[in-house]
């Protein structure tokens, strides 16, 4: 099918994810994708781009990796889906053992969904049903300002960007917002509100550790996650640690609360999860979470976490899970990614200064830049994505935010080329 054909019968019949529909429609020319592979993402004219927001954050090992594809054709001879209630098999079982060999100290158990919504949305149950069935009355939940951990109601709830939340007010879950530290200098008055919005109606802090991807690629520092950690345990609520997207590497280490050392009481995986092949998500809990759920419920039943999705720990999910971690490890992806990181942060510093550049920042596999002062709905970002699609990189903005956040195993060249076109694209906006 061509691209005029196919772009006719989008217009006809498809309604997009985070799009204004009428400008869609009207669009003359919308991006078609017919392939993709390694750090490339190719339209349907030929047309090749660098990926620079990894296939929306989840291919940190690029498109269609060879190691994964062969995977997922293997197991789907063998088995492709069958019930997780009152049946195991082989992938589900040895992905928990291998999530839980790399995962933050602490964390024993594994819960199956179907992407990060999912994994925040279990967290959530988990966390309620918890105090609940110990007749603790905390139903409430804290997050960050700004905060992003997905689009099903209660994980919409806990979002801090008022525009996606406000139309579905009153729905779902109650949550108190905190701010977040301004820099290291600001770490004692954010924990002071952090302190004052854990009283005994919280049942939990919802954070995404280190950086915050959807609210604009922010950083805080990690001793403001240690003082999370205390000021949860000396108040009774859990700590539950989002990384959906700072997971996988994304921020340097496996995952971004390594950095603090820090663990969760529970810890929500995706994205990353399946290298951008299938969606799948986890979410991992400590044994002490778990065994909450082991005694007897008020009825004088065993008690069991009332959640589950049809497709949880679904085979070809879970084998195409293994074989990401197995990747991790035998292609040293961490480590050969940290020299690409170093030049990620010198092209943003490079940048910084440029007086169209309002803030700039780096962390792991992730540079950003805050131009104008639009915010999420501002323009400029989308002025610099326009020019870097013509010079061949797709860039997404955050609104008035510029990003990169390549595979973490893109190749030199690729990189090189990608840093030119982000930096020559910022300048022509900022300079
Ligand atoms: C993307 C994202 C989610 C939601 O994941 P989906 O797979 O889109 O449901 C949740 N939390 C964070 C931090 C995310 O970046």
């Amino acid at each position: 099918m061509d691209r005029a054909a196919i772009v006719a019968l989008d217009k006809r019949f498809v309604w997009h994810p985070y799009t204004p529909m009428r400008p869609w429609l009207a669009s003359a020319a919308p991006l078609v994708i017919a392939s993709a592979a390694g750090s490339r993402i190719t339209d349907a004219d030929g047309r090749s781009y660098l990926d620079g927001n990894s296939s929306w954050w989840v291919a940190p090992l690029g498109h269609r990796h060879p190691r994964l594809v062969k995977v997922l054709h293997e197991q789907a001879e063998r088995l492709c889906h069958v019930a997780f209630a009152g049946i195991t098999h082989e992938p589900g079982a040895r992905l928990a053992e291998e999530l839980v060999a790399v995962a933050p100290p602490g964390l024993e158990r594994v819960f199956y969904s179907d992407d990060g919504s999912t994994a925040v949305e279990v967290a959530l149950k988990m966390a309620l049903q918890l105090f609940h069935d110990r007749g603790e009355a905390r139903r409430r939940f804290v997050a960050l300002d700004g905060a992003f951990h997905g689009d099903t109601v209660a994980a919409t709830g806990l979002g801090g960007v008022a525009v996606f939340r406000k139309p579905f007010a009153g729905l779902g879950v109650e949550c108190r917002h905190v701010p977040l530290p301004d820099g290291e200098a600001g770490v004692g008055a954010a924990v002071a509100a952090l302190e004052a919005a854990l009283d005994d109606s919280v049942a939990a802090l919802v954070l995404e550790p280190l950086l915050q991807g959807a609210a604009g690629m922010r950083c805080y520092p990690a001793s403001y996650l240690q003082a999370a950690r205390r000021a949860c345990d000396a108040r009774g609520a859990l700590l539950i640690f989002d990384e959906v997207f700072t997971g996988y590497g994304r921020c340097g280490t496996m995952w971004a609360c390594e950095q603090a050392a820090v663990s969760p009481d529970i810890l929500c995986v995706a994205k990353g999860f399946c290298g951008g092949i299938l969606p799948m998500a986890a979410t991992l809990t400590t044994a002490a979470v778990f065994e909450a759920f082991l005694g007897d419920g008020p009825d004088g039943r065993p008690r069991a976490l009332y959640h589950g999705h049809t497709f949880c720990g679904h085979p070809l999910g879970a084998a195409i899970a293994r074989e990401v971690l197995a990747v991790f490890r035998d292609e040293r992806i961490l480590e050969r990614a940290q020299p690409k990181m170093a030049r990620i942060r010198s092209a943003i510093d490079a940048l910084a200064p440029l007086p169209g550049v309002r803030a700039a920042r780096s962390i792991g596999m992730v540079g950003a830049l805050d131009l104008a002062g639009g915010g999420y709905l501002g323009e400029a970002g989308w002025r610099v994505y326009q020019r870097a699609l013509e010079r061949g990189a797709y860039l997404r903005p955050l609104g008035d935010t510029v990003y990169l956040a390549p595979p973490l195993n893109i190749d030199d060249d690729d990189l090189d080329t990608l840093l030119s076109i982000f930096s020559d694209c910022v300048r022509s906006e900022a300079g």
